[in-house]
């Protein structure tokens, strides 16, 4: 790669990004379809030209080296600000989003208080203008007051001031009475409700995976029925909700189980416009890293496509019980984190979203079943994705496609934001805005508590190497994240 700034000085974060030009680099567009060797031009913030090359100028250029790609879109993320600010704010999630390749987060209402009124939306785009970053923050509302599954929030007042939807996530919508009613209000203003798939009945008390590992580790059971039942019940009310109003929406997010993922992928083949995303994490750990094995959910099928016993294959090679790993839904086993990619590849899952749910150390550093869960993960999705794209299991476009085309795809079913600037196609386009990120997969980068930008150090990579660095995020023309210093020729 040639990387070339021509201009006197860097800009600084948030600062329009007044010329940048990148020669031989991999592009990858997912709304055209078009990958291959290529050069850009930004300026003013603007992708002022795209050239493919061809023929000899395209000599040595593979998609192995400089990628670049449009911004990553982000369906699902948490930055805890207002109520949790030693956990993460809109300031430090907007740093680790562009450390990540994304250039627009939606956020998640389970703050303190919940989003379930106009005011904490404000607060929220306060914080994210004064935070200076370009990374664009979009957020859902409550479904219900507090979150608490009584009544419906303010959810007219809510549209309104522009949420991109309702969930009560961290939470399932609690009754069918109140999702049906949510669904076909929501609809009414062309927005999805987006769901927290768990029967809390079935889950109380439980802290892993209900099976083989969490049997051999003592770990009360957490059912795969809890999902099933609950994406179930989704479906159930949802096509009843359509019949009422069709412009209701469902999206299911972190669907982590075969047989959920099955339910939805039949529900979709009869013709129900529910969407759902997967997350990095059901995708590459499983339940077994629990018990301390490290190795990537594809590496642990054996050649008859049977799971292998961690135990037996001495594949724990790290201590038990790490609290980084306690997350809803927890870690899954092998079949179901190849289910996640199957249904990736078959496009029954329309999106990766990465539940980046960051904690304090305090939140983590408890005994496994009383550890808050979740997992760091927006700087690390991109990383794990091309270890999927490594190990030859998921095409390089295709991964890029579930980070941009993909969730805009999924905002853009829902009517009443389909022409907002969040459901914008996430190509490469000449002479729009430049939302951009580059990224070189020959380097890789050390997943530590200093290279995390993120205030959540809760991450299960932590001491281990990714690649595919990010070299350079561009949103809406702004810098949003830059390092492009070392490696350079
Ligand atoms: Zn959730």
């Amino acid at each position: 790669m040639s990387a070339n700034k021509n201009s006197s000085r860097s800009p600084k974060v948030g600062e329009t990004v007044e010329r940048f030009e990148l020669e031989k680099a991999w592009l990858v567009d997912p709304v055209s379809g078009r990958e291959g060797p290529g050069e850009i031009v930004v300026i003013d913030g603007v992708l002022e030209s795209i050239v493919w090359l061809e023929g000899e100028d395209a000599a040595g250029v593979t998609d192995a080296g400089v990628v670049v790609a449009p911004g990553f879109f982000d369906l699902h993320a948490h930055f805890r600000e207002p109520g949790f600010e030693d956990a993460e704010t809109v300031a430090t999630g907007c740093a680790a989003a562009a450390h990540g390749g994304y250039t627009a987060v939606a956020l998640m209402p389970n703050t303190s208080p919940a989003l379930d009124e106009p005011g904490v939306l404000h607060r929220v785009r306060s914080a994210a203008s004064a935070g200076g970053s370009p990374v664009e923050v979009l957020a859902y509302g409550a479904v219900s007051v507090g979150r608490a599954g009584e009544q419906l929030s303010a959810m007219g007042e809510l549209a309104d001031a522009g949420v991109l939807g309702y969930s009560d996530d961290g939470a399932p919508v609690r009754t069918s009475k109140l999702l049906r009613s949510a669904l076909v209000y929501a609809g009414m203003l062309g927005l999805p409700v987006v769901d927290h798939a768990e029967d809390s009945e079935m889950t109380a008390g439980a802290e892993a995976n209900e099976g083989y590992v969490a049997s051999v580790l003592g770990l009360a059971g957490w059912p795969t029925a809890a999902e099933v039942n609950a994406v179930s019940r989704d479906l159930a009310v949802f096509a009843d909700a359509l019949g009422d109003e069709p412009r209701a929406r469902l999206h299911l997010t972190h669907v982590s189980t075969a047989a959920a993922l099955d339910l939805v992928r039949r529900a979709r083949a009869a013709g129900l416009p529910v969407t759902c995303d997967v997350t990095p994490h059901h995708l590459a750990f499983t339940d077994e890293w629990l018990a301390g094995a490290r190795r990537w959910s594809w590496d642990a099928l054996g050649a008859d496509g049977k799971p292998r016993d961690p135990w037996a294959d001495g594949a724990l090679t790290a201590a038990p019980f790490n609290t980084s790993l306690r997350v809803n839904p927890p870690l899954r086993t092998v079949s179901d984190a190849a289910a996640c990619l199957a249904a990736l590849l078959d496009g029954t899952a329309d999106a990766v979203a990465t539940d980046h749910a960051p904690h304090t150390v305090v939140d983590k550093e408890v005994e496994f079943g009383r550890a808050s869960n979740g997992i760091s993960g927006i700087e690390t999705a991109l990383g794990v994705l091309l270890a999927l794209v490594d190990a030859g299991k998921l095409p390089l476009a295709k991964a890029i496609a579930a980070l941009t085309s993909g969730p805009a795809r999924v905002v853009g079913s829902w009517p009443g934001v389909a022409a907002t600037s969040a459901a914008r196609s996430r190509g490469l386009i000449e002479g729009a805005p430049a939302d951009i990120v580059v990224f070189d997969r020959a380097d890789s980068w050390r997943v530590t508590d200093e290279t995390l930008r993120s205030k959540g150090k809760n991450s299960p990579l932590l001491g281990r190497e990714l690649s595919g660095r990010v070299l350079l995020t561009i949103a809406g023309g702004r810098l949003a994240y830059e390092d492009l210093e070392t490696d350079q020729t």
